[in-house]
């Protein structure tokens, strides 16, 4: 045990990025004991810079960071563009179509990840979090068939072990914890190398599209560009990894493939590679896709990269990682409460997690098919969703991180501005006023009705968070539903009957 630490927290985290800072707040919030171990030195350099408006508009706002992080100066997102598929011309879509009556378009940020995930590791510590940096976990403590804790080595070297009625692994593409619990699996579909670096005085797409990510194919792959500051552009080139494929030096093969792509070519034109810094090198990622046979066992859960990734071209990673440390907060916390039996809460949290992995798993195996047009993308987007939205409403929900009917995701701002939950809302879309004169909702589900499946009518249920509220629907025989202040799981059958 290191100086000062205590012997035993409800909750130790490893790892500070965003699915581990996440957890951590939200457990920590709750009045339970947490300790976060990170083995880097804040501001560490991570990769994922764009984000979705799940991240932004939801778990941000419920983080209580919405204001430090509209403040910090990151780039406004709007959308997203793609030079993609048939069609030889860009397209765009644009995230505020899922809010049309709000005031505030649903929006997201380009992030510099040094400065985003610092806000979210100070946030934790607000929050009451023992957060310890340097501190690097090597293994986990078994007691009576359970995870029972973590060993770890401190800053200045020394070994030390720590107790936990629960351990979040969220300690990133490089867990070494994940075995614990099950087999890493990789995709035998996305096998992909990826060569990225960060250039300044890069060009931008014409306005309103400024703040957008472009997604540019070509014939070795496809390239991202996000433009993360109003100087800075990180741009990556991603490719298949065939093993006879022979990569010369890294800045030779980078500027090789900008070539090939005529558009990422024309907007860095004028541009120069930035050499110093922690933006100053380029550098190579490999072997990304992959998920995990299990995502907890008893006293152990994964979150985010620790339990499994797809690819980058849709930007989910970080909304994912939070999503992931959301679901398990609640499962955590109701175990702490006694609320729920700990077999139950962690099976709830897997399935939703499972679920919002393979949308995207299976969506993104349909993008990478060049040989449609963006209404094929749309109508696929329909179909996984299972809906009848017109448009391109279901691809940019889904590409939003908004797909699943969760209130917190979906209406977290409303929820905290208005304090009177969905409720009333639902109310308002089903019972209109004779003269059809309904009030506009300050959010909108009735674009997604009529809906098809369970979750759809659950959209139409949002009302989860009101105090008078009708219940939520479980996702699936035996499931649990959310708890009305999000944070905890609720039985269904008690919640009806409460
Ligand atoms: C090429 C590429 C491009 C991407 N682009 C995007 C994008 O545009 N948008 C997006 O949302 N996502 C993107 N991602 C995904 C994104 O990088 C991750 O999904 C996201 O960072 C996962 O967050 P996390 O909290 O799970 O893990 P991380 O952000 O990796 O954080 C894990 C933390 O754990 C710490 N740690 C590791 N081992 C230990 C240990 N033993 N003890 C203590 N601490 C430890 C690490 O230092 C790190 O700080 C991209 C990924 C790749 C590969």
């Amino acid at each position: 045990m290191s100086i000062d630490m205590r012997e035993s927290y409800d909750l130790v985290v490893v790892g500070g990025g965003p699915a581990g800072t996440t957890i951590a707040s939200f457990v920590a919030m709750q009045g339970h004991s947490v300790l976060l171990l990170e083995k880097a030195d804040f501001p560490r350099y991570q990769i994922g810079e764009s984000l979705l408006p799940s991240t932004i508009n939801g778990i941000c706002v419920m983080l209580g960071v919405d204001e430090e992080i509209a403040n910090a100066g990151f780039t406004k997102k709007l959308g997203g563009s793609f030079r993609w598929g048939k069609n030889p011309d860009p397209w765009s879509f644009y995230f505020g179509v899922m809010t049309p009556n709000r005031k505030n378009p649903a929006f997201a940020y380009q992030v510099e990840r040094m400065k985003f995930d610092s806000i979210l590791i100070r946030n934790a510590k607000k929050k009451g979090v023992d957060v310890r940096t340097g501190y690097s976990v090597t293994r986990t403590i078994i007691e009576n068939d359970r995870i029972a804790g973590v060993e770890f080595v401190d800053q200045e070297g020394a070994a030390g072990k720590v107790r936990a009625h629960f351990v979040a692994d969220a300690s990133g593409n490089e867990s070494g914890l994940s075995k614990a619990v099950g087999e890493r699996i990789y995709s035998k579909f996305f096998r992909n190398f990826a060569l990225f670096g960060y250039y300044e005085n890069a060009k931008r797409l014409p306005a309103p599209h400024e703040g957008n990510i472009l997604s540019a194919a070509f014939h070795d792959g496809w390239f991202w560009y996000i433009p993360i500051s109003p100087t800075i552009t990180s741009v990556g080139a991603v490719f298949h990894a065939s093993p006879d494929r022979k990569v010369p030096d890294l800045s030779t093969a980078m500027d090789g493939f900008i070539k090939g792509c005529p558009i990422i070519a024309d907007f860095l034109s004028g541009a120069k590679r930035i050499t110093e810094g922690p933006y100053g090198r380029l550098r190579v990622r490999r072997d990304w896709s992959y998920a995990n046979t299990k995502f907890w066992d008893k006293g152990l859960i994964l979150l985010g990269d620790a339990a499994c990734f797809v690819d980058p071209l849709l930007s989910q990673g970080v909304h994912l990682a939070t999503y992931s440390a959301l679901l398990a907060a609640r499962s955590i916390n109701s175990c702490l409460a006694d609320d729920v039996d700990e077999q139950r809460a962690f099976e709830e949290f897997e399935w939703r997690y499972r679920r919002e992995y393979g949308r995207f798993y299976e969506y993104l195996t349909f993008l990478y098919d060049m040989n449609r047009d963006e209404q094929s993308y749309f109508w696929a987007a329909r179909s996984l969703l299972n809906t009848e939205e017109r448009g391109n409403e279901a691809f940019v929900r889904l590409l939003a991180g908004q797909a699943a009917a969760d209130p917190a995701l979906n209406v977290a701002q409303d929820f905290f501005d208005a304090r009177q939950g969905a409720g009333a809302v639902l109310h308002d879309i089903m019972n209109p006023p004779a003269d059809g004169n309904r009030s506009k909702s300050k959010f909108d589900v009735e674009g997604f009705l009529p809906e098809l499946d369970r979750e759809s009518l659950q959209l139409q249920m949002l009302a989860s968070f009101g105090p008078d509220r009708p219940t939520e629907m479980p996702m699936r025989d035996g499931g649990l539903i959310t708890s009305a202040d999000g944070m905890h799981w609720s039985d269904p059958a008690l919640a009806n009957a409460a």
